[in-house]
C-alpha cells in the first residue's frame, strides 16, 4: 500500500512583506561571495561593523556574570545594573538626565527602532527619513504599516536635511522625523548649528516625533563635537528617542544590545512589543554591556585615531581618481563618494556604466573590490565604503578602483 500523496500548497508571504525587496547589498554581497567561491580575490568593503575584537575586560566581564549563574530571564527591557550604565552613560556624555522608566534595552539598536515603530505607527502614518538612509529605517517603518517618506539630501549641503526640506515634508500624517547622526552610509554629522534650523521646524509642528540615531556617537574625527537633540532643545524632550548601543563603539556587534531613551509613556510600549516578540536580551550581552559603558573608555579614543588614519587614506585615494568625487566624512567609518563623473562611460567590454549599480558590478567583476551602490541608500550616484578594514586591504582596494576607472573610456 502507498501512502496517500500529501498535497503542499507554495508558500505564500504575507502582504506586508510586498514592499520590502531583496536589498542591492544582499545582492552585491551575494555576487562577491560567489566570486569568492569560484577562487577570485576579492575585496568585501561591505561590512557595517569594527574589524577591532570586542575589549578583554568585556568578554571578562560576560564569563564572570554566566559562572554566576547570570544565565536567566531578566527583567524585560533591561536589568536595572545595565539601565543605570545607561543612565551614567547618558549624563557623562551627553548632559541628559533619564530614570529607569525612560529607558528600554533590546537585542540591538535595530529592535529599539522597531519596537518604537510597531508601538507608534498606524495604516498610513508617515515617517520623514533624510536619503542616503540607513537601509533598515524604511523597512521597519513598511512593516509597522507606515509610510517612509524620503527626502534627498544634496553632496553640496553635506548629506543633510535642510530646514525648508523637512518643512515641507511636514503633512498632519507626519509621525516621526528619523535623523542619524554621523550617519551610515555617509558619515555625515549634524553640529549643534546644523540641528537647530531643524529643531525649530519641530517646535512648531507638535505632532511630530523625533527618532535620533546615535550609533555612531563616539567615531566622530579632526576636532567635530558631538551633541544630541534632546540636550540641545529640552523643550522637545517629550518626544524625542534617543537610541544608541554598543556595537559599533565597542566592537560589540554579536552581543546585540542597543538601547534607547524617552518619554515613559512610548518606552512602555515598546517593552509590550518586545515582550511578544524576544522578551527580554541576552542575560549574558546585558552584563557585557555594563562593563563596557562603565569601564575604561581610553579604547574607545584609541580606535577612532586608527579609523581617522583610514578614511584619510580611503578619502585621498577616491579623490584623486578622474571622476570620483569624495566629500570628506565627519564620522562613522563609511565614505560615500559620488561616481556622476563615470556614468556614460564604457567598460573595456563595450558596455555603458549607466547607474551606480552597474559601477558597483563593474568594480566587482572587473577588478575583485566589492562596494555598495548609493542607490541602495535612497541616493544615486554613489557608492558606499567602509575601512572598517586593514589599511593594507584598503590600499589594495583604493588602487585597484583607480586602475578600473582608467580602463573605462
Ligand atoms: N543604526 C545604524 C545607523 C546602523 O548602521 C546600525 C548597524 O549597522 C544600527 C543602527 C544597528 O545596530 P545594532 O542593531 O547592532 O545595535
Amino acid at each position: 500500500m502507498h501512502a496517500p500523496a500529501v498535497v503542499t500548497e507554495a508558500f505564500r508571504p504575507a502582504s506586508r512583506l510586498a514592499a520590502i525587496g531583496v536589498s542591492e547589498i544582499l545582492r552585491i554581497t551575494g555576487l562577491a561571495n560567489e566570486l569568492k567561491r569560484l577562487g577570485r580575490d576579492v575585496i568585501v568593503l561591505g561590512a557595517g561593523e569594527p574589524d577591532f575584537d570586542t575589549p578583554q575586560h568585556v568578554k571578562d566581564a560576560a564569563a564572570r556574570a554566566m559562572a554566576a549563574g547570570a544565565t536567566k530571564y531578566t527583567a524585560l527591557d533591561g536589568t536595572p545594573e545595565l539601565k543605570a550604565a545607561i543612565a551614567a552613560k547618558f549624563r557623562r556624555d551627553n548632559g541628559l538626565a533619564f530614570s529607569p522608566g525612560e529607558i528600554t534595552v533590546s537585542t540591538g539598536a535595530k529592535q529599539v527602532l522597531y519596537n518604537a515603530m510597531m508601538a507608534s505607527l498606524d495604516p498610513g502614518d508617515e515617517v520623514i527619513i533624510p536619503t542616503p538612509f540607513w537601509v533598515s529605517y524604511a523597512d521597519i517603518v513598511l512593516i509597522a504599516g507606515g509610510r517612509p517618506v524620503l527626502v534627498p539630501c544634496t553632496q553640496e549641503n553635506g548629506f543633510r536635511l535642510t530646514a525648508e526640506d523637512l518643512e515641507r515634508a511636514i503633512t498632519p500624517r507626519t509621525r516621526w522625523l528619523m535623523l542619524n547622526s554621523p550617519s551610515n552610509p555617509s558619515g555625515a554629522a549634524y553640529s549643534e548649528a546644523d540641528y537647530r534650523p531643524l529643531l525649530d521646524v519641530l517646535l512648531r509642528h507638535p505632532h511630530v516625533w523625533l527618532m535620533v540615531d546615535d550609533m555612531y556617537e563616539h567615531i566622530v574625527y579632526d576636532d567635530f563635537r558631538f551633541v544630541t537633540p534632546a540636550a540641545i532643545e529640552p523643550a522637545l524632550g517629550g518626544r524625542t528617542l534617543t537610541v544608541n548601543g554598543v556595537s559599533k563603539a565597542y566592537a560589540m556587534t554579536g552581543w546585540r544590545i542597543g538601547y534607547g531613551a524617552g518619554p515613559a509613556a512610548l518606552i512602555r510600549a515598546m517593552a509590550v512589543v518586545q515582550s511578544q516578540s524576544t522578551s527580554c536580551p541576552s542575560s549574558i550581552s546585558q552584563a557585557a554591556a555594563v562593563a563596557a559603558l562603565d569601564g575604561p573608555q581610553d579604547i574607545v579614543a584609541e580606535r577612532r585615531r586608527s579609523f581617522q588614519a583610514r578614511r584619510d587614506l580611503v578619502v585621498s585615494a577616491l579623490d584623486a581618481i578622474d571622476g570620483i568625487t569624495c566629500r570628506v566624512p565627519e564620522g562613522a567609518f563609511y565614505t560615500f563618494a559620488s561616481c556622476a563623473g563615470l556614468i556614460g562611460r564604457k567598460t573595456p567590454d563595450g558596455a555603458v556604466i549607466d547607474t551606480d549599480a552597474g559601477f558597483a558590478e563593474y568594480l566587482l567583476r572587473s577588478v575583485g573590490v566589492a562596494v555598495v551602490p548609493g542607490s541602495a541608500f535612497g541616493l544615486a550616484p554613489y557608492f558606499r565604503i567602509s575601512y572598517a578594514t586593514s589599511t593594507a586591504e584598503l590600499e589594495e582596494a583604493c588602487r585597484r578602483i583607480a586602475d578600473a576607472v582608467t580602463g573605462l573610456v
